[in-house]
């Protein structure tokens, strides 16, 4: 593309930085939490409404619309091109949720060349990135290649059932750009594994109670034991920073650790581990509890699953990572939920094999809850080689790597999908210091973008949807 085409368009993008902020926040007003037990299909009122009105912004700029049953909807710049490139956000958000200190979660503001307001983030400015980015498009008269079109999820926060049905139905666009993660990007993403763990045998009297962690993708932060009171186990003799109290249930010890994301287990320290490796090494353990807690021990015995026999790693995404998150007791049988994210060339059925067979060696059941299996695109072929030349050309930053991710994307749920930004960003995290910990990022309170930065998103993210439409 000519560099007189390109500043032209970013002349249109500055020329236009109000209303793209205001129809944002038209946009943002509307509170489009998924409600799937509603009686109006596919996912409720709200997110009914934030489709319909999307779709009439499109209908009045002039475009083609189409509704896919309301589960995604279709803003579609048609120059009669054979194939097309894509632009999916999505429109769904999650629940505001307490502790706004701004503004009110669906009243929008403005202050401090930030905008304030639940979606603004994540995703409702990628909808209003790609709806500009059709408007540059056609008002500039740019000669491109391929038809562009905005696909708008609304489901993406609750199960990306949206897109399910969308690949279930409809064809999707030859290549697509995801604005729903940061810049420059990622080009797969890791597969996911949730197992749990059960011993078959239950765990001697000395043991009343077991339990740590919430969720499967949370390292926890604490793990808790409360023995028989008349136990044998010599528990005075735990290191000092475990906490023991007598409660009316038993004695209670108590391990701490560092909590973290299980796609980065390496940045905590698991308390479920620390509780099994100090039980271990105490006098009066009978040997029939040993085997159940030596077991879990040697499943968290590091973040890579190398007990499990499911450690890997490749070229393309990385290192495989593994943790045993959450601790449950019923009436003396010990469940472990299990974590793990594993590197793209690997299989997820090859590993839950080798899970079976480690566990029935130690008397353990295993139950999978959930397996996705990884994908990347290809990495070293023209397209995201192209995509990341134009990052490390627009930003000068040249240490930023296109990655495989080890969370789940929305850009996962369509072929051939990349996951991108449209909030430029030089440091990630940034935030005006008025705001407390914990706000201000997606899913938080007071979730905001800096416009500036979102500005020059969109012009990065025209960028690369320019290079593609070179090359496709
Ligand atoms: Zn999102």
């Amino acid at each position: 593309m000519s560099k007189q085409y390109l500043d032209s368009i970013y002349k249109y993008i500055d020329d236009n930085k109000d209303n793209i902020i205001e129809d944002l926040i038209k946009v943002c007003r509307i509170e489009s939490v998924t409600n799937e037990d509603s009686d109006i299909k596919p996912f409720g009122q709200s997110c009914k409404n934030v489709l319909d009105y999307m779709l009439a912004v499109g209908d009045e700029e002039g475009f083609k619309t189409t509704n896919h049953e309301y589960y995604v909807g279709s803003i579609k710049y048609d120059i009669g091109k054979e194939k097309r490139i894509g632009i999916l956000a999505h429109l769904d958000v999650v629940p505001a949720g307490e502790d706004w200190t701004i503004t009110e979660p669906y009243n929008p503001v403005i202050k401090d060349g930030y905008l304030f307001g639940r979606g603004t983030g994540d995703d409702k400015s990628g909808a209003i990135a790609g709806l500009y980015i059709m408007k540059a498009f056609r008002e500039l008269n740019v000669p491109i290649n391929n038809n562009i079109e905005v696909l708008l999820g609304t489901n993406e926060e609750t199960g990306m059932k949206d897109m399910a049905y969308y690949t279930a139905h409809y064809e999707a666009p030859e290549f697509t750009f995801v604005p729903d993660a940061g810049f420059p990007g990622a080009a797969g993403e890791f597969g996911r594994l949730r197992f749990v763990l059960t011993s078959q045998k239950k765990l001697s009297d000395d043991f009343v109670n077991a339990y740590s962690g919430s969720a499967f993708n949370i390292v926890p932060n604490k793990a808790t034991v409360v023995l028989n009171k008349n136990t044998s186990i010599d528990y005075k003799n735990l290191p000092e920073d475990f906490d023991v109290n007598e409660t009316a249930e038993g004695i209670e010890i108590i391990a701490h650790g560092v909590t973290t994301h299980a796609a980065g287990p390496e940045r905590g320290n698991n308390a479920i581990r620390v509780m099994t490796n100090a039980l271990l090494k105490l006098d009066g353990l009978k040997e029939e509890d040993r085997k159940i807690i030596e077991f879990i021990d040697n499943v968290n015995n590091d973040y890579y699953g190398s007990f499990l026999d499911i450690d890997n790693t490749d070229e393309v995404s990385g290192q495989t990572v593994s943790s045993g998150t959450v601790l449950k007791f019923n009436d003396g049988n010990i469940a472990l939920l299990n974590d793990c994210r594993y590197c793209v060339t690997d299989n997820g059925d090859r590993l839950e094999e080798n899970i079976r067979k480690k566990a029935s060696e130690w008397d353990y059941d295993v139950t999978i809850e959930e397996k996705t299996y990884g994908y990347h695109l290809d990495v070293n072929g023209p397209i995201i080689q192209t995509i990341k030349k134009v990052y490390q050309e627009f930003s000068g930053n040249t240490e930023r790597e296109i990655l495989i991710g080890k969370g789940g994307t929305y850009a996962g749920a369509l072929p051939n999908a990349f996951a991108t930004g449209c909030i430029y960003s030089e440091n990630w995290g940034e935030k005006p210091d008025y705001l407390p910990e914990g706000h201000g990022s997606a899913h938080q309170p007071d979730e905001f973008i800096n416009i500036d930065n979102y500005i020059k998103g969109i012009k990065l993210l025209v960028t690369m949807i320019l290079a593609v439409d070179e090359i496709l």
